[in-house]
């Protein structure tokens, strides 16, 4: 088989990137080594900033999102009854809004399907080869049979555990990563949110974030320990830690309910450098990791294809300089989402390291906040996402 563009993963960075390519007349396939439906059963990120909300009207799958996500003009950080609602729209014009991953990677995937692109769920083995010279081509198995991709490039979409970094030789890679001593408990329910916007809390007893999918779909989460399990984690031991984190007036208004997903994320700060090696360019988590405090991880990995789709249009249209810039374009704005999420993250959870002086710095950070403009445009600029560039 043979195509302009191969991507390794069905995740939101793979999907977009291959229908941002269609739009512009460029093929290409998608290799996954799950099945659709596992895909669409991870229940991960839900809060998109407006340059993913772009690239997906860019692309002619904005129909669902426009119709049913919910558009965002604040949300608001409390440290333990103190309440500070961050004005989004007023600070810097923009929302961001709130559609689940799921539904995101549901219309990506039947969009695919309509246009006939090529998709291959549980392709097992895929490995890039050639990516240093000017041939490079997968190859994996299907229904017990080897095949080959032959393309012009590679595209490693395939998340932080995928083959495509991983076939890098070592020498030409440079990692960071930083890993929080902390996870985040997960909790879906159909129930109503406690809260129209979302709310981030600091407490005494860590962390917690009020969020939501629709207005009768709720997610929670709450910092636990990373020696933790799910099982551990009954819906009523769940709720009733949760009534005690958000502040008394939003404990009032939860409503509880069964448990759809429950799951345990650890919290890592990760980035890859470059993101291109010859033919083989790497985009979203398969470069990089957040956590997810500031949303930032569905994001990045919309406005790396969104650069990447443009540069290889601009390579068909006979110039190269999109390519050769792609990483260094990239890397900038991940890195600045990395500082973002990382002095979120540091705001708003307690290290076992925090003591008395990093709680007093926490809270002086937050008396700063209440009391500055500036700094509240500080926060709401990064949150609402900074350009494309
Ligand atoms: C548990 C969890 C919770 C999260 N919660 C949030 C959140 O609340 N907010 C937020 O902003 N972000 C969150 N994230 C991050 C966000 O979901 C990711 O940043 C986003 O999914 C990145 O998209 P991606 O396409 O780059 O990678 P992925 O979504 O990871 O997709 C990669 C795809 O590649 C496939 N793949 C991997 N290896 C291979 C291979 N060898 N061959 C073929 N296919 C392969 C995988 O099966 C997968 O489908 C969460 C992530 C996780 C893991």
């Amino acid at each position: 088989m043979r195509t302009q563009i191969a991507i390794v993963g069905a995740g939101p960075a793979g999907l977009l990137l291959g229908a941002l390519l269609h739009r512009a007349g460029i093929d290409n396939v998608v290799l996954e080594q799950r099945s659709a439906e596992y895909v669409l059963g991870r229940i991960r990120a839900g809060v998109l900033e407006q340059v993913a909300v772009d690239l997906l009207r860019e692309a002619g799958i904005a129909e669902r999102l426009d119709a049913q996500g919910l558009p965002h003009d604040g949300f608001e950080m409390a440290f333990g009854e103190r309440r500070l609602r961050i004005d989004l729209h007023a600070l810097t014009g923009r929302r961001v809004v709130v559609y689940g991953q799921t539904e995101v990677t549901r219309d990506l995937m039947d969009h695919r399907h309509q246009t006939g692109l090529g998709t291959v769920y549980e392709a097992e083995d895929v490995q890039p080869h050639g990516f240093d010279g000017g041939r490079p081509y997968l190859s994996y198995r299907h229904g017990g049979t080897g095949h080959r991709l032959d393309a012009d490039f590679l595209i490693g979409c395939d998340g932080f555990h995928g083959v495509c970094r991983a076939s890098v030789p070592p020498g030409a890679l440079q990692t960071f990563e930083k890993i929080y001593p902390f996870g985040w408990l997960g909790l879906l329910a159909e129930t109503p949110p406690v809260s129209p916007e979302l709310i981030y809390g600091h407490t005494e007893r860590g962390f917690t974030l009020a969020s939501m999918r629709s207005h009768q779909r709720s997610r929670y989460y709450l910092q636990c320990s990373l020696d933790d399990t799910v099982a551990q984690w009954s819906d009523d031991a769940f709720w009733a830690e949760l009534r005690r984190r958000l502040p008394a007036a939003a404990a009032a208004q939860l409503v509880t309910g069964p448990s759809i997903e429950k799951s345990i994320a650890p919290l890592r700060s990760f980035v890859a450098e470059p993101m291109r090696f010859g033919r083989l360019f790497l985009a979203g988590d398969a470069a990089h990791i957040v956590p997810p405090t500031g949303a930032k991880g569905l994001n990045l990995a919309a406005s790396d294809v969104g650069l990447l789709a443009r540069a290889l249009a601009e390579f068909y249209g006979g110039s190269t300089a999109g390519i050769d810039h792609y990483s260094q374009r990239a890397l900038a704005r991940v890195w600045k989402a990395e500082r973002f999420s990382w002095w979120f993250t540091s705001l708003m959870h307690r290290f076992p390291d925090t003591g008395g002086f990093g709680l007093r710095m926490q809270q002086a950070e937050f008396d700063y906040l209440c009391g500055s403009v500036a700094a509240q445009t500080v926060l709401a600029e990064n949150y609402v996402g900074l350009p494309l560039g």
